[in-house]
């Protein structure tokens, strides 16, 4: 798959020469495994790569417009997902780093993919004040659809409570 790849970085060159960087700009998609993000679009990095000893230092920032949904009401909401990236790569395998590989290639996909997951909200709301939907009826309360409900002809309790008011005389 063509996607899968446009995050992938040849630094065989850079490596040689420490000290040197090289700047890029990468666009691509990742797919948010999150519940909250409806729909992801473009990712695009900014990312200066700087050869070091022993590999390569990775920072910048990614950025991608989303489509989250609000947590109490459902609705869309639009936002900017940028997250700041930092990475190093070793160019020998170790404990500490991801390695670059034998080619000479750095994925970074799956770190864009969870920075940028990292700079969704956990809990998004349209707004601090959005009143979410009716238990009841399930109507948007923000749009006043739902009229209210008279709480003693839903409640499964109802007959109950009638019930106990019925005074225990043959007791
Ligand atoms: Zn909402
Ligand atoms: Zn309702």
């Amino acid at each position: 798959m063509d996607s899968m790849d446009t995050f992938v970085v040849n630094v065989s060159r850079l490596v040689r020469r420490p000290g040197s960087t090289r700047q890029v700009t990468l666009a691509g998609q990742v797919e948010p495994a999150l519940d909250q993000v409806e729909r992801c679009g473009p990712v695009k990095a900014e990312l200066r790569l700087e050869a070091m000893a022993g590999g390569v230092w990775v920072c910048g920032v990614a950025c991608a417009e989303m489509l989250l949904r609000c947590n109490r009401c459902l609705s869309r909401i639009s936002f900017k997902a940028e997250a700041p990236v930092r990475q190093a790569y070793g160019k020998d395998e170790s404990e500490d780093m991801p390695a670059i590989g034998q080619d000479g290639d750095i994925d970074l996909s799956g770190l864009l993919h969870d920075e940028l997951c990292l700079s969704v909200p956990l809990v998004p709301l349209c707004s601090e004040a959005c009143r979410g939907l009716c238990p009841v009826c399930g109507a948007d309360r923000n749009e006043g659809s739902c009229q209210g409900h008279s709480e003693s002809r839903e409640s499964p309790f109802a007959t109950l409570e009638a019930l106990l008011e019925v005074p225990f005389e043959t007791a």
